[in-house]
């Protein structure tokens, strides 16, 4: 391809490297001219929303002609009310992806920093470059954000400093002591994000939410999604909790309904259904389990996790993912996340890891032999 028009693109932009989202199985059975494929690459809940979701987003179908309602007064009044806060602090994304733009473009000019850990979701420094600031990385420690180290990273020329917690791509969660002296580290007017992706899955003993953090006094924000433990990835729906100032700065900058009504509809019933919600969580956690106990089994190293998916060290990743491929099982490859020796595997249900199992058993033997 020519780059016949990159004088004319911000130098910045140039600088991106396109985010590569998980292989669909679609393309992977066009590909190999496979009939069964098993997907582990996107964090995806597998076994799907609340029913009462799908019923809502079919009743939704009578209203295409309409427009969806701009604020989102219905499903923040829900949220407001089960995590009693009040729906002035609360802000609707198009997925949490939009949370994390609009922190990055509320807070970051041109040439100040934003502290991130590395290894982290991608999309935070996509965002970060395409607003033209300039990444700070703080390596992990054991695998964990070094919240420590984050603090020391934050000076004067710090717009933003975001957090994903449990971390992707490895699991890792730090705890509620470590956050709080974090908070007390750094200055009380730093803009923090914190990324609560996969919280949902989060049992670890010191596990906290970051809402209950959330004050008019520190630019402090919480994203959470329903793309992970409420199965509504497809539909793109993501909010913050944050102070409300935050929140109008928010109405002043995204596009009018970035929260479609589908998905409002969804998720409305998707949150009143928490029995659902505990069973998504129960069968995680019995699944990552498995998994762990299987890498342990294996002799392959792996990270400990609080998510919905686990590392694990397999020796050339990218190698490894392709020799999967072909056996008709897609996990992730985290060499673009500075994690060349690893994969990430998200958790399915006990038929797909049962293939997944044997897969990999074979892949590693391949491995061995070179
Ligand atoms: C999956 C994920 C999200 C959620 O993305 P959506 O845009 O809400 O689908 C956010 N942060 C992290 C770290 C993720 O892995």
């Amino acid at each position: 391809m020519d780059n016949r028009f990159a004088s004319r693109v911000a130098a910045d932009i140039m600088k991106i490297v396109p985010y590569r989202p998980g292989k669909p199985i679609e393309e992977l059975k066009r590909e190999k001219g496979l009939s069964r494929v098993v997907k582990l690459a996107s964090n995806e809940n597998p076994l799907g929303p609340s029913p009462a979701a799908v019923k809502a987003l079919k009743e939704e179908g009578e209203r295409l002609n309409r427009y969806p309602d701009g604020y989102g007064y219905e499903l923040k009044r829900a949220l407001s009310e089960l995590w009693r806060v009040p729906p002035e602090e609360l802000a609707l994304g198009n997925g949490s992806s939009e949370i994390i733009e609009m922190m990055v473009r509320l807070f970051v000019r041109p040439g100040t920093t934003v502290v991130l850990a590395c290894p982290s979701f991608s999309i935070y420094a996509i965002a970060v470059t395409a607003q033209g600031g300039r990444v700070v990385d703080v390596p992990l420690t054991g695998h964990g954000v070094d919240l420590p180290a984050v603090a020391g990273a934050v000076d004067e020329n710090t717009s933003l400093v975001i957090l994903g917690n449990p971390n992707n791509p490895t699991g890792t969660a730090f705890g509620r002591a470590p956050w709080e002296k974090f908070l007390s580290a750094i200055p009380s007017d730093t803009p923090v994000l914190l990324d609560e992706a996969y919280a949902e899955y989060a049992d670890g003993p010191d596990s906290f939410d970051g809402r209950d953090y959330i004050s008019d006094t520190r630019p402090l924000v919480a994203a959470r999604t329903f793309s992970k433990a409420y199965g509504l990835a497809l539909l793109r729906l993501g909010y913050a909790v944050a102070p409300a100032e935050i929140v109008d700065y928010m109405n002043r900058l995204r596009l009018p309904f970035n929260a479609n009504g589908a998905a409002q509809a969804a998720a409305l019933a998707a949150v009143a259904d928490r029995n659902h919600l505990e069973r998504v969580v129960g069968a995680n956690r019995e699944g990552r389990e498995r998994l762990q106990t299987f890498f342990a089994a294996s002799g392959v190293e792996f990270i400990p996790s609080q998510a919905n998916f686990v590392a694990t060290r397999v020796g050339d990743g990218d190698r490894f993912f392709n020799l999967m491929l072909d056996e008709g099982v897609i996990v992730r490859s985290i060499s673009g996340f500075a994690m060349p020796e690893w994969i990430r595997v998200s958790i399915g249900t006990p038929g797909e890891m049962e293939i997944f199992e044997a897969a990999f058993l074979k892949v590693q033997k391949l491995m061995g032999a070179k």
